[in-house]
């Protein structure tokens, strides 16, 4: 009897065990569709051996632009050499949870795009314009997406792209902090900021844009400065991913009783002058 019971204990837990989180873990991310996310970037990381998620847009003038935004078929290519394709929604909208019906529609046109072209419908999800809205997490959850990846922000102010490693257990899976957010003046040392913590159970999250950007000036990041970032990360032995790999360290399921109690903790320690990234025990 009671070896029946222990049988039905372990038929009732299916869950692949997770593997333990390594030092430097880093998620490349890389958003709106920029030509040169197939052009330059995907060849590059693609020699080193490393993943990335391209998070996919229709927006700007994506349809007619063609000699700044990547077309479909290239999109498609992207995923066939083995990166993922997140949604970005169709017209670079932010989800609003008083707009439920917008935002399906603005989800599932991507989706749909995906479908056409032979791209598994997306799990990763890149807010447009890193803009938050607290009741939206169970309408993403609800169209699929497993991990959805904000800016530096509120933690951080926007502008100069700086943020927190994503911090497993306190951070929300649908709330995923940018360690950094790359921008035009940034140089190598910032780079290195954002990577460097991922250590202690943290991973650091990613955001790029064009790499160069010929549309987004304000989020352009210049070929060689882009190759040193990535240089770094193979010289130093960072493993560089996908934002869907996570589910092989992190449950999607467990989320913290409160999202916003983490962001709340960071935003105090930078206004009392600690830098919350570095003073961790
Ligand atoms: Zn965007």
């Amino acid at each position: 009897m009671r070896l029946l019971t222990l049988l039905l204990l372990f038929a009732q837990a299916p869950a692949p065990a997770l593997e333990p989180i390594p030092d430097k873990l880093v998620v490349l991310t890389f958003d709106d569709a920029s030509r040169s996310h197939v052009e330059v970037a995907a060849p590059l990381l693609k020699r080193h051996g490393f993943g990335a998620t391209f998070f996919v847009t229709e927006g700007f003038d994506f349809p007619t632009n063609k000699r700044d935004y990547m077309t479909w078929d290239e999109i498609a290519r992207l995923h066939r050499d083995g990166f993922e394709i997140g949604n970005h929604t169709r017209d670079h909208k932010a989800p609003d949870a008083q707009d439920a019906k917008g935002t399906i529609e603005q989800i599932e046109a991507v989706d749909a795009r995906c479908r056409e072209h032979g791209i598994p419908r997306p799990v990763s999800f890149a807010y447009p314009g890193n803009a938050l809205d607290r009741d939206v997490l169970p309408l993403l959850k609800g169209l699929g997406i497993r991990f959805a990846r904000r800016g530096g922000a509120p933690e951080h102010p926007y502008e100069a792209g700086r943020g927190f490693a994503y911090e497993p257990g306190l951070d929300h899976p649908l709330l995923i902090p940018s360690a950094g957010d790359a921008r035009p003046a940034w140089t190598l040392d910032d780079f290195k900021r954002a990577v460097s913590q991922a250590r202690d159970g943290r991973i650091a999250v990613i955001q790029l844009h064009g790499v160069p950007d010929t549309a987004h000036s304000w989020v352009d990041t210049p070929t060689p400065l882009f190759e040193s970032y990535v240089r770094h990360l193979a010289d130093e032995g960072y493993r560089v991913i996908a934002l869907r790999d996570l589910a092989r360290y992190v449950d999607p399921d467990a989320v913290p009783a409160d999202p916003w109690a983490v962001i709340e903790a960071r935003r105090h320690r930078l206004s009392t002058g600690l830098d919350a990234t570095a003073d961790r025990p």
